[in-house]
C-alpha cells in the first residue's frame, strides 16, 4: 500500500505556527495590535493568500520599513522554526512504515521551504517520497503531481491521499483517480464541491482508517 499525504495542515501544524511567529513578530515589535494580527492571518489565507499581501499586513501590523524582499524571506522561513506534527502523528506513521505502507508526502511549495518542515518536524526518517510542486514543476490539484506521487507503485497497489485542502487534496486525487480521506479540522465540505469524501476531524484519525484498511 501507498499513502500520499499533504504537508501543511495534515502531518504539521503549519497555521499554529504561522500565527504564534506572526504574533511574536508583532508584539516584539512594540505592537500589542489585535486588528493588525487578525489582517495579517487573514492575508496568509493558511498559507494560500499572496505573499505580497502578507507583507503589506506585516508591515502595517509592525511599521517595519526593511525591503520587501526581507520581509518577504521572513515571512518564508521564520514561522518553519515553530513548526511540529499534530500530536500522534509521527508514531502513526511509524507503526505504518513498519507494516509496510511507502509513504510520500505530495505538498505544494518550495523545497527549501517544504524540506525545512520536514526536518523540523522530526518526519525526515518516516517518508519513503517526497514530491514537492515546485520541483516536479506542477501544482496540486493538477493530476499530474499525484502520478509523479504514483511511480514505481505496483500493479493491484492500493494507493491512497490524505489532506485538509478540498480542491487541492480531495478533488486533485479524485482527478488523478486516487481515493481521498479529508481532514477536515470541523469544518463543513464545501457544497460546490461535489459528492463529500470520506471525512475524519483529524490527521491521527485518518491514519488509523488507513491502518484498519492495511491489515484488514
Ligand atoms: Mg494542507
Amino acid at each position: 500500500m501507498r499513502l500520499l499525504i499533504d504537508l501543511d495542515n495534515t502531518l504539521v501544524d503549519r497555521d499554529a505556527a504561522f500565527r504564534a511567529w506572526v504574533r511574536s513578530t508583532v508584539r516584539g515589535s512594540g505592537g500589542d495590535d489585535d486588528d493588525g494580527i487578525a489582517a495579517l492571518l487573514a492575508a496568509d489565507d493558511h498559507g494560500y493568500g499572496d505573499r505580497a499581501e502578507v507583507v503589506r499586513a506585516l508591515r502595517d501590523a509592525t511599521g517595519l520599513t526593511d525591503e520587501d524582499a526581507i520581509l518577504r524571506d521572513r515571512v518564508m522561513t521564520e514561522h518553519v522554526e515553530l513548526i511540529r506534527c499534530y500530536p500522534g502523528v509521527v508514531e502513526a506513521l511509524r507503526r505504518l512504515r513498519e507494516g509496510g505502507v511507502h509513504i510520500a508526502v505530495v505538498s505544494n511549495g518550495t523545497g527549501r521551504q517544504q524540506r525545512a518542515k520536514i526536518a523540523r518536524a522530526g518526519l525526515t526518517g518516516l517518508l519513503d517520497g517526497i514530491v514537492l510542486s515546485e520541483e516536479v514543476g506542477v501544482a496540486k490539484p493538477d493530476p499530474r503531481i499525484f502520478a509523479a506521487a504514483c511511480a514505481g507503485t505496483e500493479d493491484g497497489e492500493q494507493i491512497w491521499m490524505i489532506g485538509d485542502n478540498p480542491r487541492a487534496d480531495v478533488l486533485g486525487a479524485r482527478d488523478a483517480g486516487l481515493p481521498a480521506i479529508w481532514v477536515s479540522h470541523g469544518r463543513g465540505w464545501p457544497s460546490d464541491h461535489g459528492a463529500r469524501p470520506t471525512t475524519v476531524e483529524s490527521t491521527t484519525a485518518a491514519l488509523e482508517l488507513i491502518a484498519a484498511q492495511f491489515t484488514s
